[in-house]
């Protein structure tokens, strides 16, 4: 017996065990392989994920460089606290996100990333 990880939740559960006790997923007569391709897949579409949420904090960078821009250039003549603000929140989120990205991508390096 050995101890995997739910492909739906990935939390440890039995490899005997056909139910997850966590969430329910239904191991019932899924292989190996067809288990290994859908943890790629969800792998796949979590990055997929998480590439769309890297470009939005990346658009929150060159917004708050925007706004820094306009504060100091003439367009206003007072300088808020709001451009660094929103630079900060853009770049831990695009950190965070960047961490992630890189765990994900070696799960699936890990489960092998064949093509479909
Ligand atoms: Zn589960």
């Amino acid at each position: 017996m050995a101890i995997i990880s739910c492909p739906e939740c990935d939390k440890p559960i039995s490899s005997r065990t056909m139910l997850c006790p966590y969430c329910g997923f239904q191991r019932g007569q899924v292989s190996e392989e067809q288990l290994r391709e859908f943890r790629r897949r969800k792998l796949r579409d979590r990055i997929y994920q998480l590439k769309m949420a890297s470009y939005a904090a990346l658009t929150l960078l060159v917004g708050a460089f925007g706004w820094y821009l306009a504060e100091t250039s003439g367009f206003q003549y007072t300088s808020s606290a709001g451009p660094y603000i929103l630079f900060t929140i853009g770049a831990a989120c695009y950190l965070i996100i960047r961490v992630y990205l890189y765990r994900f991508k070696a799960a699936l390096r890990k489960l092998g990333n064949r093509p479909l």
